[in-house]
């Protein structure tokens, strides 16, 4: 039997971002991670100063050259990407910490200044849901009005007691706040998920799967969980305080997750990308392809697919 999933061209058995972006762009176009110099309020003092227990000392900007403007920070991440794909047009992705966590009249600048950075076809911004305000909802939901615009929002889990143990500072409440913040000004918003959060069984990762496809988001980052030199995190791990997850674990809990969200949710990532020099476990998570090619074959295996189980109406 073929593939029964629709929004596929390459037997994906789910709505992964390379398939959206050829249909909305005719052809390849790749993300340049940039770091806006954004802090976020989980460093600075508003909510903490430590920051999350996962989060690495550059706020997941890790892979952004450490380069003063944004026009060379784009020009090297263009350069990486220009060896694998010469044809490919960009997207300049706000990576690092907090990206609408600045007065509006900066981050009208910071937007603007990417928007025209050559090649550029849209923008993409991560940020936490507590630092968008009205100012920030109405300013990126001007950009979505036109052009191709994605706001990511880091939730991480459902669960407001994991969010607590891992510091995050921030409740589901104010992560609806902020989601629909965006939503009322018609700004498509993503969320991301981290699998394997010291405490989390795999119904919680359900859980979390279940309840964003409830609400208006229109892509999902699924991540492994890292451990990473110098974070808190490593520092429990050392002490044995948790395991990471074993592959299989992953594979499964992510299939379960696809099944129970709507079909047309874009799939961002279902992998983690931490720096590899900074990793200390798991790390068959070096193995990226291995895992994507394991979850292809266990969809395969349950002959199911993204939304198998979703009980939202696309
Ligand atoms: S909110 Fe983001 S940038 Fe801030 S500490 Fe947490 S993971 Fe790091």
């Amino acid at each position: 039997m073929g593939n029964p999933f629709p929004f596929s061209d390459d037997n994906k058995r789910y709505h992964a971002y390379a398939y959206a972006l050829r249909q909305r762009f005719g052809g390849r176009v790749a993300r340049v991670p940039l770091d806006g110099g954004f802090t976020c309020p989980n460093r600075d003092g508003a909510k903490g100063t430590g920051g999350c227990a996962f989060c690495s000392g550059r706020g997941s900007g890790d892979q952004i050259a450490a380069l003063p403007s944004l026009r060379a920070q784009y020009d090297a991440g263009r350069a990486k990407l220009a060896a694998k794909w010469p044809d490919a047009r960009y997207i300049p992705y706000f990576q690092a910490f907090s990206g609408t966590y600045a007065p509006a009249a900066r981050l009208r600048a910071l937007y603007a200044e990417a928007l025209a950075l050559p090649g550029a076809v849209g923008l993409a911004v991560a940020t936490r849901a507590d630092c968008v305000t009205e100012e920030a909802a109405a300013l990126l939901g001007g950009i979505a009005a036109r052009t191709h615009l994605t706001v990511e929002l880091g939730l991480q889990t459902a669960s407001d007691s994991t969010a607590r143990r891992m510091n995050r500072c921030e409740t589901r409440q104010a992560f609806l706040e902020g989601l629909y913040r965006l939503h009322a000004h018609g700004v498509p918003a993503w969320v991301h998920l981290i699998n394997g959060l010291p405490g989390e069984t795999a119904e919680d990762m359900r859980g979390s799967a279940r309840f964003i496809a409830g609400l208006p988001v229109q892509g999902v980052k699924i991540h492994l969980l890292h451990v990473l030199r110098g974070t808190p995190l490593a520092a429990a791990y050392a002490a044995g305080g948790f395991e990471t997850m074993a592959r299989e674990d992953y594979v499964s809990v992510v299939c379960d997750q696809l099944e129970l969200l709507p079909p047309g949710m874009v799939i961002g990532r279902l992998t983690g990308d931490g720096p590899a020099g900074d990793l200390i476990a798991p790390l068959w998570s070096r193995r990226k392809r291995e895992a994507l090619n394991a979850i292809d074959q266990e969809l395969a295996r349950r002959d199911s697919w993204q939304g198998k189980f979703c009980r939202k109406i696309p």
